[in-house]
């Protein structure tokens, strides 16, 4: 799951508009540029990390943020008090994908057909790909026509195999905690698949 905070930048300050990934023992954070001059900061992991008062605690939120490096330093820099941030959300996160793109007159695309993990920075190319596929389909279906649409299905489907791959790699690839829970649940053993 995710927790996150959006904060307005201040009219003088300019940010590098480079997002930013950091691991910790519990997770990692994501710190990313959004549009109107804002910047979220999150941090991913797994529910049964999350120490439970966290929800109505800042100090305790700017407390996780003091403890990292990269993320700690941008945010000194970019003149962001965590303490005084006015709400913490929390957010699923898991990879998630329709086992069925087509439902009757539904052709799904983007994250309507699969949620995928900020890791892998493939939500953005999946949309723009799947988005003119589905096009092309509806307009297959137009003239009676299935083959795009089955075509897209499968292709997708095969898309997201190989980036269950990949996402288990770039975990993997971590190795400075190998006793964290949230390490272990990933190195190595297959990724959980809804
Ligand atoms: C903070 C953040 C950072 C991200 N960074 C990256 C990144 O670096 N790289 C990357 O690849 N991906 C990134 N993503 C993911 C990426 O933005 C999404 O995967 C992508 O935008 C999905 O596109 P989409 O068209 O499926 O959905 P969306 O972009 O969500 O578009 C859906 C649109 O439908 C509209 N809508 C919703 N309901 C209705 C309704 N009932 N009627 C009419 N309109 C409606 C919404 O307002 C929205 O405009 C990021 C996401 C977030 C939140």
């Amino acid at each position: 799951m995710a927790c996150y905070s959006i904060f307005d930048l201040e009219g003088d300050v300019e940010a590098v508009p480079a997002t930013l990934v950091e691991a910790v023992a519990t997770g990692w954070w994501y710190m990313s540029m959004m549009p109107r001059d804002r910047i979220l900061l999150g941090f991913f992991t797994d529910s049964d990390l999350l120490p439970a008062r966290l929800r109505n605690d800042m100090n305790l939120w700017a407390d996780m943020a003091s403890q990292t490096s990269a993320v700690s330093a941008r945010l000194t820099s970019l003149g962001i008090d965590l303490a005084v941030c006015a709400q913490l959300q929390f957010a699923p996160a898991s990879t998630v994908t329709m086992s069925k793109l087509i439902d009757h007159r539904i052709v799904r695309a983007g994250d309507a057909a699969s949620a995928l993990d900020p890791l892998g920075a493939n939500g953005l190319a999946t949309a723009l790909w799947s988005g003119i596929q589905a096009a092309e389909s509806a307009t297959g279906l137009l003239a009676q026509d299935d083959t795009a649409l089955r075509q897209y299905e499968r292709q997708f489907l095969e898309g997201i195999a190989s980036y269950l791959v990949t996402q288990s790699a770039i975990y993997a690839s971590e190795h400075r905690f190998p006793d964290a829970p949230f390490w272990r649940r990933r190195n190595g053993a297959s990724l959980e698949r809804i």
